[in-house]
């Protein structure tokens, strides 16, 4: 396959469907929450019942916004939306509300490691109910199914790409991008696995060089990033073989199958005129003044970009800024840190190491620890005042961690302090030099590089509380 993929150029675009973190639905006053019992948060509006009207929330609009913005997109003076009827069990009314040709944000663009992705527009719409098909083992062995309604009703923000990126890496990077933007200002969470965060990847192939795009396919259900490479890596290697094999590739909606690691087809790909979209009778088109674009502006948080070129120009590597970036608690925990006045690079060796380690082995985020920023900045003071070593440090964050304990309260109990005094190093330096007499005499006939030898079990009577540089010091004077 690899020297066929040289004679092809792969073109994908992305639509991103994110669910927004309102109380309450888009037109109607029942509450989001994901996880309550089913059914119980539906109102009449929510269930399409006769004679009742949808009423705007305002909160999903300031989010549209807020994300039309953090995408570089314009925000139209005045937007509206439509009906798109279709028929599934999972939509009471018949129709979606949606935006159709005025959506909320346009013409955007994201700058993802270096390349620019268009963002053609993104419009708000009300997500659709939940069926939960019963029986045997889910979709295939199910006599019926069930229809949950509380997601009915729920705001999602659906972000169209460009067709602007040349491999499943890119469309990754894209995704992953975004999926730190929505979750930096607050508007959704950004759970793949859980659904709030959405992705159909469109796709096509075209001879290298060739200006005219091939048929694209919509892959729908990866729910994971590496689940979107898999798909993607799966589609070219499908279209290329019914081109080389002379076929034509048919536009089509196709489900990946991440465990059969396969797409299949699920139905051919409606076009606009099958949804029959008309503007919506019982909402007016929205005016979006000025000055509510520049309130909203004035509320942007930091975004993952400038934040990783903020850290990057304290000292850290670009790896180690994404790193950090890549997970929101950890990045407004360092922040916290840093605004206490705490050394960078200590911070980001503790973050990188032994917190994220911790965490990682219990699977917490840092905020479900005891560990408090201010505490964290006192450990770092300690080491910076030589009270303590490093390597104590390191031993004692993870009790920090555990029971919320404040450093300087530990390193008195079980006393950690640093001995720098050379009165009592040079006592256990010689005492070491005296236990250990076949390589002292080695060392002097020129093995120099048993020093680390002789460190170390200093180090070790002092249970790592020696102060290092001076241990160096005192052996050399003893042995030399
Ligand atoms: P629809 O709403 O019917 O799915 P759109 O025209 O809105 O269609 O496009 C949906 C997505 O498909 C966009 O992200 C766009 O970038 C992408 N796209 C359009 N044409 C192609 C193509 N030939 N190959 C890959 N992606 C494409
Ligand atoms: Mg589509």
């Amino acid at each position: 396959m690899e020297d066929l993929r040289d004679k092809y150029e792969v073109v994908i675009g992305l639509e991103v469907h994110a669910q927004l973190k309102t109380k309450s639905k888009i037109f109607a006053p029942d509450g989001c929450e994901f996880g309550k019992e089913p059914n119980s948060e539906t109102s009449p509006i929510t269930l399409g019942m006769p004679g009742v009207l949808p009423v705007l929330n305002k909160e999903a609009v300031n989010m549209g916004i807020l994300t039309g913005l953090a995408l570089n997109c314009e925000i139209p003076e005045r937007c509206k939306f439509d009906r798109k009827q279709y028929f599934y069990p999972d939509l009471p009314k018949g129709y979606q509300i949606s935006q159709y040709d005025e959506p909320i944000c346009v013409n955007g663009y994201l700058n993802v490691k270096g390349k620019r992705i268009g963002i053609t527009r993104a419009h708000l719409e009300e997500d659709a109910g939940k069926l939960v098909h019963a029986g045997a083992d889910g979709l295939a062995g199910s006599s019926y199914s069930l229809v949950d309604l509380n997601r009915a009703g729920t705001p999602l923000l659906e972000i169209v790409s460009e067709p602007d990126m040349r491999s499943s890496e890119e469309a990754r990077n894209y995704m992953e991008e975004l999926r730190n933007i929505v979750r930096y200002i607050g508007v959704c969470d950004g759970n793949l696995e859980e659904g709030s965060m959405r992705c159909d990847a469109n796709i096509s192939i075209m001879p290298k060089g060739s200006k005219e795009f091939g048929t694209r396919a919509e892959i729908k259900n990866v729910n994971s990033f590496s689940a979107l490479q898999r798909a993607i890596e799966y589609e070219i290697d499908r279209q290329i073989e019914i081109v080389e094999e002379g076929g034509k590739v048919v536009q089509e909606t196709r489900l990946w199958d991440d465990n059969a690691r396969e797409t299949k087809s699920m139905r051919g790909k409606e076009d606009a005129h099958d949804y029959r979209y008309f503007p919506e009778p019982d909402l007016m088109p929205l005016k979006i003044s000025r000055e509510w674009v520049e309130e909203i502006r004035a509320k942007m948080p930091e975004l993952p970009q400038a934040k990783r070129e903020r850290y990057m120009s304290l000292g850290l590597s670009e790896y180690d800024a994404s790193v950090i970036v890549e997970q929101m608690g950890l990045a407004l925990f360092f922040d916290e840190v840093l605004k206490l006045g705490a050394s960078p690079k200590i911070a980001v060796n503790f973050i990188m190491g032994e917190i994220a380690a911790y965490l990682k082995e219990t699977k917490l985020e840092i905020n479900e620890t005891k560990l408090t920023p201010d505490n964290l900045v006192e450990l770092i003071s300690l080491i910076e005042k030589n009270t303590i070593s490093n390597n104590i440090g390191k031993q004692i964050i993870v009790d920090m961690m555990k029971d919320g304990s404040k450093a300087s309260e530990i390193v008195e109990k079980r006393g950690l302090s640093q001995i720098s005094d050379t009165g009592a190093i040079k006592e256990i330096a010689q005492k070491v030099c005296d236990a250990n007499p076949a390589q002292v005499t080695a060392y002097k006939n020129g093995k120099v590089q048993l020093l680390g030898f002789f460190v170390g079990q200093v180090m070790k009577e002092t249970k790592g509380r020696a102060n290092p540089k001076a241990v160096n010091e005192i052996l050399k004077e003893i042995l030399d």
